[in-house]
């Protein structure tokens, strides 16, 4: 084994072993061993550059079409396109099969469902579906991609003339009010919560940790830093994501 916390290791597994309901929170940390940049971390996009940060904002994206045009650039740049699930979303879907995990997921790639995950909640919408801010119009982004690519800079709604953005909460945007139900639900009746690669700063989603709390369900945080959750969990472990996972998987098949 990699050098790690072993007891961290254990005592997760001996929990993970004993839960018969598991509420999994993830959040951009779990995605960066895939290519793909967290907010906030060290190498976090908005760490790195400050400015990007105007493209979640949803009144920038309305009311500046520079915004809009940035946006669309750096979508089409984006290490989302091609990056595959690793092994921690491996991990976590095959533990779907041992009890009833529910995932609830800040991130907005996909990769939980091509680990094979069922029921992804994605608190945060998805990067693969776009749809028009002014309509009912809805399309897979590779279709605005194609149309980027072929000269326009913010493609408008090919329905109504409309500002296209992907279908993603941004900052100022509230969650889809079913998927956030059903997290709230699942978070609610689970005996153990894992909160794995999320800052906890963003609300909602962090706040599903003190619905599990409150419930009477223990609390995992599984992030290289410190969050504000720490001294609520009953276990903190500040480890790498998917050789702690890889640990614990193998703790529990020995
Ligand atoms: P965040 O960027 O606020 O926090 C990520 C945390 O993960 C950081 O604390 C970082 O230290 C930790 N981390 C990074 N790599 C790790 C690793 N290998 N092992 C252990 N810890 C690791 O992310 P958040 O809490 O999810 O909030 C950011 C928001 O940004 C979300 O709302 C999400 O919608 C969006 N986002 C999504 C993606 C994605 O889909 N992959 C990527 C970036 C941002
Ligand atoms: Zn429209």
């Amino acid at each position: 084994m990699p050098k790690m916390n072993a007891t961290a290791v254990a005592r997760l597994a001996e929990l993970v072993r004993a839960a018969d309901r598991i509420f999994v929170l993830t959040g951009a940390g779990l995605s960066t061993e895939s290519g793909i940049s967290d907010f906030r971390g060290p190498n976090g996009l908005w760490t790195r550059n400050p400015a990007a940060a105007r493209i979640f904002d949803i009144e920038a994206y309305r009311n500046d079409r520079e915004v809009r045009v940035a946006a669309w650039r750096h979508r089409l740049d984006s290490e989302i396109r091609a990056a595959e699930p690793n092994t921690g979303h491996k991990i976590l879907a095959s533990w779907q099969h041992r009890a009833e995990v529910t995932i609830a997921t800040q991130n907005i790639d996909g990769l939980h469902q091509r680990a094979g995950a069922q029921g992804v909640l994605e608190l945060h919408g998805t990067f693969w579906q776009s749809r028009c801010l002014d309509c009912e119009y809805g399309c897979s982004t590779d279709v605005v991609f194609a149309r980027v690519r072929d000269g326009e800079e913010d493609p408008p709604c090919p329905a109504c003339g409309g500002i296209l953005r992907t279908a993603t909460v941004a900052f100022g945007q509230t969650l889809d009010p079913g998927t956030w139900r059903t997290a709230v639900q699942a978070a609610h009746t689970s005996d153990l919560a894992i909160a794995i690669g999320s800052s906890l700063a963003v609300q909602p989603a962090a706040s599903l940790c003190d619905v599990a709390l409150l419930n009477g369900a223990r609390l995992v945080v599984l992030n290289a830093e410190a969050t504000d959750y720490d001294p609520t969990a009953s276990l903190v472990v500040n480890e790498r994501i998917g050789p702690t996972l890889a640990a614990v998987d193998a703790a529990l098949r020995a």
